[in-house]
């Protein structure tokens, strides 16, 4: 293990374009559940109730208590020494991005500059049925939300199951993937598309893959190394 950890810390160190993909797994040390660990959210609340677009089309309100009580648990948790150790990386390599899944806005809040969030984030909404988008950190948003541009439903800016993500976010992670010199890969199941496709793409352009997870995954097999541990313990030994 502690041989593992070397080699892992001097391709982090020693590598021009370091990459990270993070996923729910950075944040369940803070305390943000994740959806398919022990105690994901989804043994509570079916996600095809509520993180569809046809769930918000049936029933916008049960949606909304449902984003509620998310931003209510996310506004009580902060950042863990694993998102921390990405901002030190972030100060130390020559070139850094980070990509997220996570819609908690726990890396900003850390400190990470160069960060893509891939499925938007908690504290945006946006409108069902224009393109008006706006920040709104009240941790309660009353029933129902309207639109001061088109008086339409607004909606949390997050990319729902079955949704596309946005065109010009996602090319820029294709990007950062396929110049990747040394790709973390950390607390993710990687099954959720495209997301989990960016780890093949750095793979396939020559990128040393660094796994952290509690447990294998589908990419495990492609990984060059694979730590299996907390990324709050590891992380901040690979800085
Ligand atoms: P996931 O729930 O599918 O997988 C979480 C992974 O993290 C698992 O593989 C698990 O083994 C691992 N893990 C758990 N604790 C860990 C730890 N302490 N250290 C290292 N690894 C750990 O999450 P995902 O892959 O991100 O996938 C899914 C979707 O979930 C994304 O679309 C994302 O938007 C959404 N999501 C986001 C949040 C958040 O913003 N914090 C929370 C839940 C789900
Ligand atoms: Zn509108």
């Amino acid at each position: 293990m502690e041989e593992v950890i070397q080699e892992a810390k001097s391709k982090v160190l020693n590598s021009k374009r370091l990459v990270a993909l993070t996923g729910a797994g950075i944040s369940a040390e803070s305390g943000v559940p994740t959806f398919r660990g022990k105690d994901g959210i989804w043994q509570r609340h079916r996600v095809t109730d509520l993180a569809t677009p046809e769930a918000f089309a049936k029933d916008p309100k049960l949606v909304w208590e449902f984003y509620n009580w998310r931003r209510n648990l996310i506004s009580k948790v902060t950042y863990n020494p694993a998102h921390k150790a990405l901002v030190a990386l972030e100060k130390i390599a020559l070139h850094f991005a980070l990509i997220t899944q996570n819609i908690d806005d726990l890396h900003r809040k850390a400190g990470s500059k160069n960060l893509i969030e891939l499925h938007g984030n908690i504290w945006w909404v946006c409108c069902s049925r224009c393109r008006f988008k706006a920040e709104d950190r009240r941790v309660s948003i009353p029933f129902p939300p309207v639109c001061p541009e088109c008086g339409g439903m607004l909606r949390p800016n997050v990319v729902w199951f079955g949704e596309s993500l946005d065109m010009t976010i996602l090319n820029n992670a294709v990007k950062e993937a396929e110049r990747a010199e040394t790709f973390l890969v950390i607390g993710t199941s990687a099954v959720v598309q495209p997301a989990a496709s960016l780890i093949g793409i750095a793979k396939k352009n020559g990128a040393f893959l660094i796994e952290i997870n509690l447990e294998p995954t589908e990419v495990s097999s492609i990984s060059d190394i694979s730590i299996r541990e907390k990324a709050a313990k590891i992380l901040p030994r690979l800085t």
